[in-house]
């Protein structure tokens, strides 16, 4: 009998369809890794599941045995709230089918699945939803916590097209959750995080998009930062819906797009998608170009799946990351003059500050309609640092330039997106909701996970 804990591994086994991966197997060291570097942790068990029936077996495995758990989806939290020291994983990983329903415009998710799974059949069938803006994030953390995406401004948040979730709870029962069935949990799963219970399958609404979009990256040395950034305050303020924008201030990287020339030099560029016809996009977005001469500008008509993979490159998996990020109102003059003081200061040339432009859909949604806070912020600021994993010796510098710039920020901020915490997610996690969603959250908590058996995660107590 091999056990963990005390607990035989066997009851487990014996009805799984996945894969149960132990410490001393070949590929345990492999599985237990997640996107962020930085984080090394050593679980006891990776359960990885293969259905929703895999998902329940597993969380009844854990509460029978007393174990702590944790869910993996896309493994991209920055904390590594996907892996847990010494319990379970329950790790989604394996569970990416998707099935596109043309007719109703619908697409299924497994809980496991990644941006690039939702762009590549959806597209397939010339319709889309918002994901995220790096493809292999995964869908279900992403979505749980609300879902930025640069179609964001047209089509919402990822959650606002969030039609029904399949879920199984912190006792191992399987519900479906949506406006008709159990409400109040798809409610709490549409901004509160992996809290509620595990999605095994997301059912979202789909709209018609590209295959091509016009879209890109424009780029300007940092000297022209302060003049972007008011660009961007006043063009976004003003601007339909269709265009989704986002600016990022760095050090060039050494990507082919890139001019060499241009190369570890400082940078400010407009990231631009425009979620309509190109024809319209290219009058609606002149203004952009009679900023004057960028050092780069790669804005032209491209696949939209290409342009969901553009920041691949840029955020790979291995390297070490570190970030915190501010909800921000308007870019004042203040604000601008922090963010381009820090920027060039930036102490590695894989960091950078991503800045996203909310409004139109986002803001237009009533706030009391899903868990996702604060929904008039203008922007959402990320300082993200990175570096490779030989530089360990460098992590306290990096990680301090981000304190740095965040606590400058900190007179200005408007909460935190909770899916944007780090190490801080436990003790920013309340600032992330409004009194009356942390009320509500909580209470449901208490509902629907009474121990806090989903606790690896920006957690929400039970009220
Ligand atoms: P995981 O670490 O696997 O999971 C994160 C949390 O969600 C964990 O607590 C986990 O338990 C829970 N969880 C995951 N899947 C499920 C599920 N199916 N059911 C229940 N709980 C689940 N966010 C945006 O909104 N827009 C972006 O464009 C964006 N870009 C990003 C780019 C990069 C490079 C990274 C690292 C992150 C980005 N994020 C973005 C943030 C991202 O939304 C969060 O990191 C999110 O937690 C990632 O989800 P995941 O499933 O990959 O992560």
């Amino acid at each position: 009998m091999t056990t963990i804990e005390g607990a035989n591994i066997e009851t487990l086994t014996a009805n799984f369809a996945g894969e149960v991966i132990q410490p001393q197997e070949a590929g345990f060291d492999t599985a237990r890794q997640i996107w962020n570097g930085h984080v090394q942790r050593r679980p006891a068990l990776i359960a990885r599941c293969r259905g929703a029936a895999d998902v329940m077996a597993a969380v009844r495995f854990c509460r029978d045995n007393d174990l702590p758990a944790s869910v993996r989806g896309g493994g991209h939290a920055v904390a590594g709230h996907a892996i847990c020291d010494g319990g379970v994983v329950i790790d989604l990983s394996a569970m990416t089918g998707s099935r596109v329903d043309p007719l109703a415009r619908t697409i299924q998710l497994q809980g496991g699945c990644l941006t690039a799974h939702l762009d590549r059949e959806s597209q397939a069938f010339g319709l889309a939803t918002t994901g995220g803006i790096v493809s292999h994030t995964g869908m279900g953390g992403l979505t749980l916590g609300g879902g930025l995406g640069h179609l964001m401004r047209k089509l919402g948040l990822a959650i606002d097209r969030l039609r029904s979730c399949d879920v199984v709870t912190a006792d191992g029962e399987f519900v479906v959750a949506s406006e008709l069935e159990h409400p109040e949990l798809y409610w709490a799963l549409r901004g509160g995080g992996g809290n509620f219970g595990i999605v095994t399958s997301f059912t979202f609404e789909l709209q018609p998009l590209g295959p091509t979009v016009l879209a890109g990256m424009v780029a300007w040395p940092m000297d022209k930062a302060p003049k972007v950034l008011r660009f961007l305050r006043e063009f976004m303020a003003e601007a339909p819906d269709e265009v989704g924008m986002m600016a990022n201030l760095r050090l060039a990287p050494s990507l082919p797009i890139v001019p060499e020339e241009l190369h570890g030099k400082p940078i400010v560029a407009l990231i631009v998608t425009y979620a309509g016809p190109a024809d319209d996009g290219r009058d609606v977005l002149g203004p952009i170009r009679q900023l004057g001469s960028p050092a780069l500008d790669a804005l032209t008509t491209k696949p939209y799946v290409a342009h969901q993979k553009m920041f691949d490159a840029a955020y790979p998996h291995g390297r070490h990351y570190y970030w915190k990020a501010h909800k921000l109102g308007p870019l004042s003059d203040e604000i601008i003059d922090v963010v381009v003081e820090h920027a060039e200061q930036v102490t590695s040339p894989l960091s950078a500050i991503p800045i996203f432009c909310l409004g139109g859909a986002v803001a237009r949604t009533p706030e009391e309609s899903t868990a996702f806070p604060y929904r008039d912020a203008c922007h959402d600021l990320n300082v993200v640092a990175s570096w490779l994993p030989e530089e360990v010796g460098d992590a306290d510098r990096h990680i301090g330039w981000v304190r740095k710039l965040f606590s400058a920020l900190e007179p200005y901020s408007r909460g935190v997106y909770v899916n944007f915490t780090g190490d801080d997610a436990a003790e920013r996690v309340r600032q992330a909701y409004t009194d009356v969603q942390w009320a509500r959250l909580t209470a449901l908590k208490a509902r629907y996970d009474p121990t806090n058996f989903f606790r690896m995660n920006a957690n929400i107590p039970p009220g």
